[in-house]
């Protein structure tokens, strides 16, 4: 490896670390740096959208206006490097005035891009909790600023993708158990 890809390599690795621990400061329970190529999109990943979730076609954030598993594989190759940010179990998907997914990977996403990483891109968790009633209606969003799609309306494979990261994330079975979140930062 030639000096100036090392040296680059390095800067990648700061920036992760100074991601990370803004995470953390945020209220994330962990991060980890995982290569884009860890990043398990399947096709079927929707379907658990189309058929058993109520969001569905509620939020623009959501299937069927989110990236589609094709698109989302090809937008993913053009990336090296990724942040899987964990999020505890005691902590909502959502923004009720505790730490919200989707505000936290909006902060990393912004860091990111004000720190030079110009391609930086959060996916969040769930659907999108901005607005009360998304404007589905007239398909116009009204904070595109910030609001992101889900890894999973992506098509992105949660479970096989933090297993990627060497989180073992398990099914939860029971309403007593609280599921953890995860949000992705595409890097660079
Ligand atoms: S910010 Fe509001 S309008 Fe935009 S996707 Fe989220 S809920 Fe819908």
């Amino acid at each position: 490896m030639s000096a100036h890809l090392r040296q680059e390599a390095g800067e990648v690795e700061r920036a992760l670390a100074r991601l990370r621990e803004l995470a953390l400061k945020l209220g994330a329970e962990d991060a980890r740096p995982l290569p884009a190529g860890a990043v398990v999109v399947r096709d079927w990943v929707r379907w658990k959208c189309r058929f058993g979730c109520g969001e569905y076609g509620r939020r623009l954030t959501c299937p069927p206006f989110s990236p589609t598993p094709e698109e989302t594989r090809r937008v993913l190759g053009e990336y090296g490097v990724c942040l899987l940010v964990k999020f505890g179990p005691c902590v909502e998907a959502g923004y009720d005035g505790g730490v919200s997914v989707h505000e936290v990977m909006f902060q990393l996403e912004r860091e990111a891009f004000l720190s030079g990483y110009y391609a930086a891109f959060a996916l969040a968790c769930g659907p999108c909790p901005y607005c009360d009633v998304c404007n589905v209606r007239e398909g116009v969003c009204r904070h595109p600023d910030r609001a992101r799609p889900s890894m999973e309306a992506c098509g992105i494979d949660v479970f096989a993708t933090a297993r990627n990261a060497g989180y073992p994330l398990k099914v939860v079975t029971s309403y007593e158990e609280r599921p953890t979140f995860f949000g992705l930062l595409l890097l660079t």
